[in-house]
């Protein structure tokens, strides 16, 4: 983000405005720490900050500071709507495009706020009056660590702040291992310990507060597990009579699709689970290396996100959408290599 993009928002900042913070749907850590992160620095400036997340958001993100706060889009849509025609100011976050934000796609195109987009996906649309886009961040929250800093406001950093970025960072990065980890990462995260996040108590609370229902749906989801070594690929389903034997709950699924990727030799992993009030097939895409699963997804499965980490969906029953998923493994001559 460029320096007088810096000094107009700061500008913005100096007197106290209407603010909406948006996070993509189905938001994820990294989405809901980022926003809630954002809101408390921007309340602690003085202004009327509302966060408004499209739908709702799994169960280990809820112990988040701030979290009673969010507004559910699905849920209370007038208010929301209320709130984002009464805005100033529009920071989007955490997604490229604003058909990322579902039903709220429309009453955002409409609204005459300032968009500010900080956001570290691939190809940004340019739907925000200033964006700060890039797509070597790991996370997010370490862009919104990095735009306090360029306000000069890295001292402003409370204990709340520090414990969401940490969240959003620890969560994108699977607690720190995937190539978008960078040496400036660990010194953000080094930063937020300083300033008062509690690094084994956020694992705790992301990792560690499941029920028995949700490991007995990942070993499910472990037997359904097909290996095709030939593709070095790996992939999962789950049909929602699976979940629904388990009392699935959202989040439950987060991070089965990275068991495919702990087989030897396997750079591609895939879950499939059935969505029957949406009628779709949600698809997670993981790679290692450079099988690029963000142009996969927008090629076949009308998705994206990154290279290495990506979603998609598919209409068609769960059977055929893996007839289809392994006929177009055998074009991907570089998964034979
Ligand atoms: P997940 O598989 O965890 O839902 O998503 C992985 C990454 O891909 C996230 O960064 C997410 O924002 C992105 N993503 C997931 N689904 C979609 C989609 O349908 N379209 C696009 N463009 N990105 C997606
Ligand atoms: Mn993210």
């Amino acid at each position: 983000m460029i320096e007088q993009a810096i000094l107009e928002i700061t500008a913005e900042l100096s007197q106290a405005k209407n603010i909406v913070i948006v996070p993509h749907k189905g938001p994820d850590g990294d989405a809901i720490g980022s926003t809630l992160g954002l809101m408390h620095f921007l309340k602690n400036k003085g202004h009327k900050v509302d966060v408004i997340a499209p739908n709702d958001y799994p169960r280990f993100l809820k112990w988040l500071p701030g979290n009673d706060d969010v507004i559910i889009y699905e849920k209370d849509k007038s208010n929301a709507d209320k709130l984002i025609n009464e805005a100033d100011l529009v920071f989007a976050l955490d997604f490229n495009h604003l058909n990322r934000v579902g039903d709220m796609q429309d009453i955002l195109t409409a609204s005459q706020a300032v968009f500010i987009m900080i956001d570290h996906h691939r190809e940004p649309s340019d739907f925000a009056n200033y964006t700060y886009s890039d797509a070597e961040m790991s996370s997010t929250c370490e862009m919104v660590y990095h735009f306090i800093n360029k306000l000069r406001a890295v001292e402003k950093i409370t204990p709340e702040i520090a414990t969401c970025l940490y969240s959003g960072i620890m969560t994108d990065t699977g607690s720190f291992r995937f190539s978008a980890t960078s040496a400036e990462t660990h010194r953000v995260i080094a930063k937020l310990i300083d300033k008062g996040a509690v690094n084994h108590e956020i694992h705790n609370n992301i990792f560690d507060t499941f029920n028995e229902n949700r490991l007995q749906l990942l070993g499910t989801a472990l037997q359904n597990l097909r290996v095709k070594p030939e593709y070095k690929t790996a992939y999962i389903s789950l049909t929602q009579e699976e979940l629904d034997k388990h009392n699935f709950q959202k989040g439950d699924t987060e991070g089965f699709v990275n068991y495919g990727l702990s087989i030897e030799g396997v750079v591609f992993a895939v879950i499939f689970i059935e969505n029957k009030q949406e009628e779709i097939i949600k698809i997670s895409f993981r790679s290692k290396g450079n099988f690029n699963v963000n142009e996969f997804a927008r090629a076949h499965f009308e998705g994206g996100g990154h290279n290495n980490a990506a979603g998609g969906k598919s209409q068609l029953s769960m059977e055929n959408t893996i007839v289809k998923f392994n006929s177009i493994l055998t074009e991907y001559e570089e998964l034979k290599k």
